[in-house]
């Protein structure tokens, strides 16, 4: 019988990266998480053993793709927040372009040659028309965004001159957590709504910021796709599997192709608590566009991909379970 292939996972300890690996062992891979613990969780690494390394240290990277064997990687490892982007947009050019920069190389010297890329819908912007395709021009309205587009066009070249097999695999918004209670959602501080309202509601933080209220949108709040990781995971191993079959590379949005306002999921998440959550209505967050909703059309033929997961309900119940359980361990 073959050995089973081997993949490493970038930012394994990570939100998505370790959903992704728990699928990727289900799937019969053997997993190798490579992650400097910065924002990733010892405790979310349990489907491999842990490389602990920088992006940049690409001689560290070369000595795990060597000492592992590597066959493909599924690279996450990046900071992932617009605000933060804004504020400080050099972390976001040094971590995640510089980063993929270092581990392309170190690909390219290993020998190693497919690689699906955690992409992201912050690369089109405020777009001009909504739902999205992958082919509507792009126009980042925050870093974070552009140096995910910026990777993106590595991997194009990469295709091109080194015939690099890639996906870029383009989420819209992440949430909900693994059903079992194996790995979760876990930002410090946390700043991303679902677990941000989840956690006012559990009286973790005061009340929970809302951005917005005069929006071109139905209820004045900002529009998203919210799509589970765990339906992201499995995105993710038929993402490899397309390449191991000689797929071609492209780009390829993850959502479900529904929005719901930020006023909707503050009803949601208010049910699945069982009580009123405290909220503070502020203004605008910069860099956030009014309306975000993907066509994953593209996504469900080639990879032959559904969410399944991803009912806002399913979506609220499984991370208020794991923010509760998280929280009375924590107490
Ligand atoms: N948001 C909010 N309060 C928060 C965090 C987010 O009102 O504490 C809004 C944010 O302005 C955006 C939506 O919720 O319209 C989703 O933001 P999130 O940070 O969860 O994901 P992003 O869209 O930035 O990837």
């Amino acid at each position: 019988m073959p050995s089973p292939s081997t993949v490493l996972v970038t930012g394994g300890a990570g939100y998505i990266g370790s959903h992704t690996a728990k699928e990727l062992a289900r799937a019969g891979y053997r997993v190798v998480s490579y992650d400097n613990l910065s924002r990733g969780h010892r405790w979310a690494v349990k489907w491999g053993p842990l490389e602990e390394g920088d992006l940049l240290d690409q001689d560290r990277l070369r000595q795990v793709l060597a000492a592992h064997n590597v066959d493909a990687v599924l690279h996450f490892a990046a900071f992932a927040e617009v605000g933060e982007s804004m504020r400080e947009p050099e972390l976001y050019f040094r971590n995640n372009v510089a980063g993929s920069l270092s581990l392309l190389e170190a690909m390219h010297h290993s020998g190693v040659r497919r690689i699906v890329f955690s992409s992201t819908c912050a690369l089109y912007g405020v777009p001009e028309t909504v739902p999205i395709t992958e082919d509507v021009p792009k126009a980042p309205a925050n870093p974070y965004g552009e140096s995910k587009l910026m990777v993106e066009k590595m991997l194009q070249w990469e295709g091109a001159c080194r015939a690099l097999q890639w996906t870029a695999l383009r989420y819209f918004n992440a949430a909900g957590c693994d059903a079992e209670g194996d790995t979760g959602e876990s930002h410090s501080p946390e700043s991303h709504l679902i677990p941000s309202l989840l956690e006012a509601a559990l009286g973790k933080r005061p009340a929970c910021p809302i951005f917005g209220s005069d929006y071109p949108t139905p209820d004045g709040t900002c529009i998203r796709d919210y799509i589970h990781v765990t339906d992201l995971a499995d995105a993710h191993v038929r993402a490899l599997r397309h390449l191991e079959n000689g797929g071609a590379s492209m780009a390829l949005n993850l959502g479900t192709g529904d929005g719901y306002s930020v006023n909707q999921i503050l009803a949601a998440a208010e049910k699945v608590a069982g009580r009123p959550i405290p909220i503070e209505r502020q203004g605008r967050r910069p860099g956030d566009p009014p309306k975000l909703v993907a066509a994953p059309q593209r996504a469900f033929a080639t990879l032959g991909w559904k969410p399944s997961h991803s009912s806002i309900d399913n979506i609220l119940e499984t991370a208020w379970r794991w923010a509760a359980q998280r929280s009375a361990s924590n107490a």
